[in-house]
């Protein structure tokens, strides 16, 4: 089985639009990722770049995966970190944390990258927040394609990143054709940051995601392209997702959303002086706890 999902084009801060192809019109997560965002390439010379001021976050993890350019993550845990490709600052809420994402003011020309988002567990996401910055990944190349591997495990090289659910991300730079084993107890889906590629006989060109489904052992890849993979095990619980917070209920999000208006330190405070982005107004009806298909 293979399905091509189309993203949509979605403004981010101020200055950025971003193709989101998670959650999409089918499907909501595929293992425990629940947001996938695909920003650039945009020449940013001259302009302010990504401009992502302090936000709250709950239930989830955050993570930054670079292309080309260069992004300042500060958080409300005193974390400070400019984050380049090959890299990845993997960030958990948990019960809450606030962060801004901002291009650097001296900056590379391009910006090109993911940012992607995995649900926690009900029994993790009321943890105590975390910063993770990996500036060394593992990597598996062989003839005509280099794979990263940035959350979990592939070919058998492991990533140090710390998730809560089996999980995996990879970046994968082909040249050619291959195949690569993947979980059969895994889902997975894929998408094109760059070129064009074939996969399991369907192509694919930046803007959709290709989901794949599940019980199958290897991906066949064919194409000049750079890709992202996502896998994990189907991700069974209902999930309320709104603005920045992932949670159960209707009432987990309108908690959140006053502790953030009311500068609560379930917070924290971001570094730097930056205005904080306030919350949306909640919508008029109740947020239901919806499941991973639609
Ligand atoms: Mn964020």
């Amino acid at each position: 089985m293979s399905l091509l999902e189309e993203g949509r084009d979605v403004p981010l801060g101020r200055y950025t639009v971003v193709r989101r192809t998670l959650p999409n019109k089918a499907r909501r997560t595929v293992g425990a990722w629940c947001f996938l965002d695909h920003f650039g390439p945009e020449d940013v010379t001259g302009k302010p770049g990504m401009r992502v001021p302090p936000h709250p976050h709950i239930g989830l993890q955050t993570v930054s995966w670079l292309l080309s350019g260069e992004v300042r993550h500060r958080d409300s845990l005193g974390s400070d970190q400019v984050i380049v490709p090959g890299q990845l600052n993997i960030m958990t809420s948990g019960r809450g944390i606030a962060h801004s994402e901002n291009s650097p003011t001296a900056k590379p020309p391009l910006l090109h990258g993911l940012q992607l988002w995995v649900a926690l567990p009900d029994s993790e996401r009321h943890r105590a927040p975390g910063f993770q910055h990996i500036p060394d990944l593992p990597e598996v190349s062989d003839s005509g394609v280099k794979v990263t591997v940035a959350v979990g495990e592939l070919e058998g090289a492991a990533s140090p990143a710390e998730v809560h659910t089996e999980l995996l991300g990879a970046d994968i730079e082909l040249a050619g054709s291959t195949e690569i084993r993947i979980r059969p107890d895994f889902e997975h889906a894929v998408v094109v940051t760059e070129g064009a590629a074939t996969v399991d006989g369907a192509d694919l060109t930046p803007g959709s995601l290709l989901y794949l489904g599940d019980n199958y052992d290897k991906v066949r890849l064919a194409g000049n392209a750079r890709l992202f993979l996502l896998g994990g095990v189907p991700f069974e619980e209902e999930l309320v997702m709104w603005w920045n917070f992932v949670g159960r209920s209707h009432e987990d999000i309108v908690e959140a959303r006053d502790a953030w208006m009311a500068g609560s330190d379930r917070f924290g405070v971001v570094p730097g002086g930056e205005q904080p982005l306030p919350a949306p107004g909640m919508p008029t009806t109740r947020l239901k706890p919806r499941p991973r298909y639609r």
